[in-house]
């Protein structure tokens, strides 16, 4: 299939742009920062919806106050990092800002995806971010992140962004213009199918001096893009224009393309890997609302909460007869179901101070089975 076929149903894309990008003579260049986030305002002029991942706050900390990357401690990193991060956000902002664009700032650690309630938690303020056109940047909390729940490059950290966002694409940018076969090819390879053991010995060790990764932790990202049946491209971001040549459908970078779709690898994930905590009954007209007009799960519909779980555990649907129906992934804590159950969207806000959420599952936290 070509590319722009392939691209068709993507409208979210996470944009990871890699320090060697935005940073010259080992200082933050405005200038480059412009020139890729022009190109981002065109993919959004073209409605699609972006989350920028971007490295660079070390450098443009140690860029500021004169050191070298190479001979700082932990804490001296975690330092430039503090210094960097806001940098790097008033560079971006101002960027943006020409086109008409604020930006939102996201520092995530690994523990904001391995838990459930966390990662739910972000997956909401994305939204949010993007419903009001706000454009996310997101970069990995170096400041405080310890080793034991760091990403430790962001090729790793956009993959999870992805995820969270569930964007249809990842894009990583970096000064490379894709993944070579061999070193010294002449071309990068066009589209990566599977990944195993070779692929993986060649994508080889860590990357330039300014940044962490290199092509081994890309090839990681697409084994986490690849397995949620997402799409995923390396492309070299120096190219003038290249995130909407990429969307034309231009064969330009690396493409790594997985077999499933989207809804069947996250289905099977509820499916398969999350145990119930409880049950949600639901009315009649909640059941129709689900199973035929395949809507999300409002309060409105249920009629009773049993067993003990908190937001972002999993529970079975039933049905008025108690028939399980589906499962899903719940927004609210049994305790916060039992207060409003059977209410308006419009009254949770009175009851529930503080977390509020439309739906107590989202479609796509959400299978229903096959009922007889
Ligand atoms: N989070 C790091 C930074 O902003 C970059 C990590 C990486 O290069 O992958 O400096």
């Amino acid at each position: 299939m070509p590319r722009k076929g392939m691209l068709r149903g993507v409208k979210r894309i996470v944009v990871k742009i890699g320090t060697s990008l935005i940073t010259e003579e080992a200082k933050i260049s405005r200038r480059r920062i412009e020139r890729l986030v022009g190109d981002i305002a065109e993919l959004i002029e073209q409605k699609y919806q972006v989350v920028v991942v971007s490295s660079g706050a070390i450098s443009a900390g140690s860029g500021a106050l004169g050191k070298k990357r190479e001979h700082l401690s932990i804490p001296e990193k975690q330092a430039m990092a503090a210094v960097g991060q806001s940098i790097l956000m008033d560079e971006y902002r101002k960027c943006f800002r020409k086109h008409g664009r604020e930006v939102g700032q996201i520092l995530l650690t690994e523990d904001d995806v391995k838990h459930r309630r966390r990662f739910l938690n972000a997956r909401h303020t994305f939204n949010a971010l993007i419903e009001m056109g706000v454009v996310p940047i997101v970069n990995e909390n170096d400041s405080v992140a310890i080793k034991e729940i760091r990403f430790g490059d962001n090729d790793t950290l956009s993959a999870h962004v992805a995820n969270i966002v569930e964007a249809g694409l990842l894009v990583i940018l970096s000064d490379v213009d894709g993944f070579y076969s061999e070193l010294g090819d002449e071309l990068p390879i066009e589209e990566v199918r599977s990944i195993d053991e070779d692929l993986r010995r060649r994508a080889g060790g860590a990357g330039s001096p300014h940044g962490t990764g290199g092509m081994a932790t890309k090839i990681g990202a697409a084994e986490i893009i690849m397995k949620s049946g997402e799409l995923m491209m390396i492309a070299n971001g120096r190219t003038p224009g290249v995130l909407p040549a990429l969307m034309r459908g231009e064969k330009l970078g690396t493409l790594f393309k997985g077999g499933k779709n989207h809804m069947q690898s996250r289905k099977r994930w509820i499916a398969f890997n999350m145990k119930s905590s409880g049950e949600i009954t639901i009315d009649e007209g909640a059941v129709r609302a689900l199973v035929e007009s395949k809507k999300s799960l409002l309060a409105s519909g249920i009629i009773g909460v049993s067993g003990k779980f908190n937001p972002g555990d999993a529970v079975d649907v039933m049905n008025p007869n108690g028939a399980t129906i589906g499962k899903g992934i719940s927004n609210y804590s049994a305790a916060e179901l039992d207060m409003i159950k059977g209410k308006r969207t419009r009254e949770i806000r009175g009851i529930l101070s503080g977390t509020y959420y439309e739906e107590v599952i989202n479609r796509d936290d959400m299978i229903i089975h096959d009922v007889p």
